[in-house]
């Protein structure tokens, strides 16, 4: 047994404490240094502007005010009154447990037995403030029930519970979810129990008997405001504009307590005695939710429980404010941090300097001196962009910062990194993760996932951290790879159990971030199910926010009766549908865009929203075997009709033929007369020859006036199609579009070519954060010269790089310059709003 030297241990400790002391006290002040200036190097790059306040058992250590109270301009100081936006629930629960003390509350009370028109039963106080209700988010709630000019107040957010009755999102106490409801309506009980309104409640028992003399609650009913109160705003072309409180805002409990960083480290000190509550009462609220499984949410009454014992904290995110208030109560240290220019970098920073983390400052660049063409299809201006880490932070008339990094763009064009909605590039990316195929026409994002195959999410993802591209990568769930799944033989319908199987997997993708269901009904795979297995499909991607693309189930003799399919997918499943690579493969149909265009425009005047992306090319690339749309590969009728029809032997090449190294490079023609016989004999050849191991055409089968038609219809987005290789389209597409169609053919102009690339591709897609050149969204840009941009890629050259694209950016780092890649692989997973 082990014997302790209490009297050793003792003199130990002592001489420790001596060595260690001044070393501790040294790593604080180094500790605030590092706050100093990494605030202030924020602070002048526009990315803080606000107060601070460190504090120590009550002693203040560092405290200091960076910037103005508001666009109006006055400084600010430590006694500025700040909207708190969520940090203020604390102060409601507060007012609960006061309540509470007074027995006129039970933390257990159900809603109902204060409020008896709250439609709710099972609900209780405790769920209210601990976010175990399953209350759904009034914001949307109350946003359909408002006129332009109402504000919204407590009671009428009430009625509209009662009046709705909108359905729990869960079971009450079954999970932890933050939700402001909770907090509205936790001040609708507080009035009711008390009789008096949460603002004088709060002045009365709270503010004034701890001398928070600039702290009051606000709201937009109320005539007027403290001289203290300060306005949220947010930077743009480097100037404050206004962002402060809105409709919502006659509605308290969930925010609008407005203190300053001195008058919440009074509340905090407070909150150490007894001078609110007695310490067994607030300790209920620093005491995390026990959920209906018996698992432990992370959340008190209005407090995060960071470390239980050590550090509870609350966050604040409202217009232009953003808040944070950290306890570290076991060494009885706090940080308090008020913003109100919409900046939320100075929270995580500080907090990572004080807890010993890891941190890295952000880092800005300004690309000066572009025309900015934004990706809505409005006018081009003048302006610079300013990216802060992976996100633009800032567009219009900026001048750089002291010391930040400046590309000059020589007044090209910027624009959003061009978005390729139907892509076969990711092929190439485990070997080529450079992407320059892509990113040489300023293609940032690829959407893979076509023509009815995918690969699961998992395995891509995990394939996106093991081998990181240039290129940002959206998916499809295919539906042939669905079927592979699910069915032992894929040549014939799928049967009811079936179904129900292919269902469930692609719900499992869907919720994993696949943007909806691809199908390629052209192909064997997907070409014998029926209409109404797609439509049970499409079904089940519509429940989740996805949407529906297809290669259709035919683009030559049955053209228009697959279109027809597709608008009835879409209106059975009532599904947004796009057409991939719209086009007409068939000679005697040229000319036939028209009526297609006209029979898209109806379907969408019936409700069916319905678009399609076109590449700009004569030439489409496949097996030929789509040239026997019977599937009757050994009719000698069907390849006679499809020689004159469905495409140009003459013109069409054979790019890729396993075993039959002769024949590749060598158009249909060129190949029948080395076999001297017809060309449909060849066709048929061809098919026969590469049955196991597989052939790849280009086939000349569209005209110019069809493509033309089909670029300007304007819900078409363009597409490349494309891979590295093969078909000029795999490296030339967009900026053949730009070049071709649009400078020299006078198609587009350039504003709305850059839209169909871009913002309207974003919104085909349902990808909320790209396509765009907008503040925060992910910094996808390309830099081109409009004057020369153009496509080189040819037939005989495919990976010929393109003239005119100066510089290309993938979540805020160069990937293309000098028409080079940089071999940086910034790409990341992409999904849709809802993900
Ligand atoms: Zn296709």
């Amino acid at each position: 047994m082990m014997r302790i030297n209490v009297g050793h241990l003792r003199i130990l400790l002592v001489m420790s404490m001596i060595i260690l002391a001044p070393s501790a006290q040294a790593q604080w002040k180094n500790k605030i240094k590092q706050v100093d200036s990494v605030l202030t190097f924020l602070h002048e790059r526009q990315l803080f502007n606000g107060t601070v306040l460190l504090a120590e058992k009550g002693k203040v250590i560092y405290r200091k005010s960076f910037g103005i109270d508001g666009p109006a301009g006055k400084p600010l100081t430590t006694t500025s009154s700040f909207n708190l936006a969520s940090v203020s629930k604390q102060f409601y629960t507060m007012m609960v447990m006061m309540l509470k003390e007074e027995n006129k509350v039970s933390f257990d009370d159900p809603v109902q037995k204060h409020l008896p028109a709250f439609p709710y039963p099972g609900i209780t106080l405790r769920n209210l403030m601990n976010h175990t209700s399953g209350l759904p988010e009034y914001f949307s709630i109350a946003d359909r029930q408002m006129n332009l000019m109402d504000t919204l107040t407590n009671q009428e957010m009430l009625d509209i519970l009662v009046r709705k009755k909108t359905p729990l999102e869960f079971k009450t106490g079954d999970r932890f979810v933050y939700c402001n409801t909770n907090y509205t309506t936790l001040a609708s009980v507080i009035e009711k129990v008390s009789g008096i309104k949460c603002d004088k409640f709060f002045s009365e028992r709270i503010a004034k008997p701890l001398g928070m003399n600039n702290s009051f609650i606000y709201n937009l009913t109320m005539k007027t405001y403290p001289a203290s109160r300060v306005w949220g705003f947010r930077y743009s072309g480097g100037k404050p504009v206004l962002d402060d409180l809105i409709a919502f805002d006659g509605i308290v409990g969930d925010g609008n307590v407005y203190s300053s960083a001195e008058d919440l480290l009074k509340w905090d000190q407070a909150l150490y005695g007894s001078r609110l509550v007695k310490p067994a009462t607030f300790n209920e609220a620093l005491t995390p939710a026990t959920l209906n499984d018996g698992t432990k949410s992370n959340y008190g009454f209005g407090w995060d429980v960071e470390e239980p014992g050590k550090i509870y904290s609350h966050s604040g995110g409202w217009v232009g404010f953003r808040t944070f208030i950290s306890r570290y109560v076991s060494t009885k240290q706090t940080f308090i941090i008020l913003e109100n220019s919409t900046n939320f970098r100075a929270i995580r920073l500080v907090k990572n300097i004080l807890e010993n983390k890891p941190y890295g400052l952000p880092v800005t660049q300004l690309v000066s001196n572009v025309q900015i063409v934004d990706g809505t299809g409005l006018s081009a201006y003048k302006g610079a962009v300013r990216i802060v880490n992976d996100r633009i932070g800032d567009i219009g008339d900026l001048h750089p910062f002291r010391g930040e990094s400046v590309v000059d763009g020589k007044g090209y064009v910027l624009a959003p990194g061009f978005i390729d909605s139907h892509s076969h590039h990711e092929r190439d990316l485990s070997k080529n993760p450079d992407g320059i195929a892509a990113i040489s026409q300023g293609i940032t994002t690829i959407v893979i996932g076509q023509d009815g195959g995918s690969d699961p999410i998992d395995s891509l993802k995990a394939r996106i951290v093991k081998r990181p591209a240039s290129v940002n990568i959206a998916t499809y769930t295919g539906h042939a790879t669905l079927r592979e799944q699910a069915m032992n033989d894929v040549y014939r319908k799928a049967d009811t159990a079936e179904i129900g199987k292919m269902k469930t997997l692609l719900a499992a993708e869907l919720k994993k971030g696949s943007l909806g269901l691809s199908t390629g009904l052209e192909y064997e795979e997907g070409f014998y199910a029926t209409r109404d297995e797609v439509i049970e499909l499409a079904r089940v991607a519509a429940a989740n926010n996805g949407r529906y693309i297809s290669h259709i189930r035919s683009e030559d003799i049955n053209i228009e009766r697959a279109v027809e399919e597709v608008i009835d997918i879409g209106k059975a499943a009532k599904i947004p549908v796009q057409i991939s690579h719209l086009k007409i493969a068939m000679r005697s149909k040229w000319g036939h865009s028209r009526d297609i265009i006209a029979r898209l425009e109806r379907a969408r005047a019936e409700g069916v929203d319905i678009t399609a992306d076109v590449y700009p090319y004569s030439l489409w690339v496949s097996t030929p075997r789509v040239l026997f749309p019977k599937k009757d590969f050994l009719s000698a009728a069907s390849a006679r009709y499809a020689t004159e029809e469905l495409f140009d032997p003459a013109q069409s090449v054979i790019l890729a033929f396993a075993g039959k190294p002769a024949y590749v490079g060598k158009t249909v023609k060129e190949i029948a007369s080395m076999n001297n016989e017809s060309e449909s004999a060849t066709l048929m050849r061809i098919i026969r020859e590469s049955e196991s191991e597989g052939a790849t055409m280009a086939g000349a089968s569209m005209s110019e006036e069809d493509i033309s038609n089909f670029l300007s219809w304007q819900h078409t987005n363009i597409c490349s199609d494309g891979y590295a290789g093969g078909h000029p389209r795999g490296y030339g597409s967009f900026p053949r579009v730009l070049g071709y169609y649009g400078r020299e053919k006078k198609l587009l102009p350039l504003e709305t070519a850059v839209y169909k690339m871009t913002g309207l591709t974003a919104e085909h897609l349902g990808i909320s954060d790209r396509g765009v050149l907008t503040q925060f969204n992910y910094a996808d840009m390309v830099l081109f010269n409009p004057a020369i941009v153009k496509d080189n890629a040819t037939m005989r050259d495919p990976s010929a790089l393109s003239t005119g694209i100066e510089m290309v950016w993938v979540n805020g780092r160069i990937v293309y310059r000098n028409h080079e890649a940089t071999h940086s692989h910034p790409g990341m997973f992409v999904t849709n709003a809802t993900n």
